[in-house]
């Protein structure tokens, strides 16, 4: 088996954009203002709800719908979920969806956007997201979903919905209010959300030999609200349901089972019993590797990480990148 083709190399396209780490720095620093504002337990419960609202419509909205068509929903409840996601302040739904499907064509290949194993944790974590590599849209990888105009425009607007949530802040709650309600949990929605693409390909067990890196992990399913069984995602992307067993807590599956209830949502797809119970099935060989595979760090498996029919296509120098 061949591996991917190396990372087209433009070294400077790997340098942080000022772009994006500047405000990106500076709402870190701003989080200190909690020191002005004080604390109070109403502002702590503004700020859970903020991030539960934020988290259920990237991990619903942008992870499970948009990259994945795990359900189906409206025209009006997808644009919603768009507009709530991008409220996070994680760039486009159609950046964020294409970029995604782009990890899980090239995991841990060294194409892969955000490979902890192969460019290092930091990379994975937050160094992709600002450097200037992967600024733009590659809208041929989200065909499905950019025939919606009103996406296409939130996309090239994806600052509105943030900067609408901010200002709605800051009128009814004034500076408590845009401290607790928009700084706070944003900075901590980032980091939730990047631990997915960085800790979860370094820490935690794999049950499934994916052809990559991926783990499950329990506290990061609670922080992000189901994603943190990553490996169970890898073994079968496109079901609604990441968390496959009672004890796997998938709180966006548990809310989108409630919204299907009332026809918000519909169609969620569950994960075959053949690819739920794979590992039943492995051989001892197998169960060696997946233990080995478990250990914490930044390893790729001894086997090669991707199959064949995984390859890129051929002809392309960087597809992803391709100005619209
Ligand atoms: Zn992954
Ligand atoms: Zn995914």
């Amino acid at each position: 088996m061949t591996e991917a083709p190396a990372v087209p190399s433009d070294p400077k396209l790997d340098r942080l954009s000022w772009g994006a780490s500047v405000p990106f720095l500076a709402f870190h620093l701003l989080v200190g203002l909690v020191f002005v504002t004080g604390f109070r337990w109403e502002w702590a419960l503004l700020a859970v709800a903020s991030y539960a609202v934020r988290m259920f419509a990237i991990t619903a909205g942008y992870h499970r719908y948009f990259s994945h068509r795990s359900f189906k929903t409206s025209r009006l409840v997808q644009f919603l979920l768009a507009w709530l996601a991008q409220m996070s302040l994680q760039k486009g739904v159609l950046w964020w969806a294409a970029h995604h499907r782009h990890h899980h064509k090239y995991s841990d290949t060294p194409l892969d956007v955000h490979s902890p194993v192969r460019r290092g944790f930091w990379w994975s974590h937050m160094g992709w997201i600002l450097s200037r590599r992967y600024d733009s849209t590659n809208y041929d990888a989200i065909k499905d979903f950019s025939r919606f105009p009103e996406l296409v425009w939130l996309n090239e607007h994806h600052l509105v919905p943030a900067i609408t949530g901010g200002l709605l802040a800051w009128f009814f709650g004034g500076l408590p209010g845009l401290v607790w309600a928009a700084i706070v949990p944003t900075v901590l929605l980032w980091h939730a959300t990047f631990t997915i693409n960085s800790l979860s390909h370094v820490f935690g067990s794999r049950r499934y030999l994916t052809a990559d890196t991926s783990r499950n992990n329990f506290l990061l399913a609670l922080l992000t609200f189901g994603e943190g069984w990553h490996n169970n995602h890898h073994a079968s992307q496109s079901t609604a349901k990441q968390g496959w067993f009672w004890w796997e807590v998938d709180l966006t599956f548990a809310c989108l089972r409630v919204l299907s209830w009332f026809g918000l949502v519909w169609d969620l797809r569950l994960p075959r019993p053949e690819a739920k119970d794979a590992h039943l099935h492995y051989t001892p060989e197998q169960r060696r590797q997946l233990k080995a595979e478990s250990r914490f760090g930044m390893h790729l498996p001894q086997r090669p990480v991707r199959t064949p029919e995984a390859q890129p296509e051929v002809g392309f120098e960087n597809p992803l990148y391709a100005k619209r």
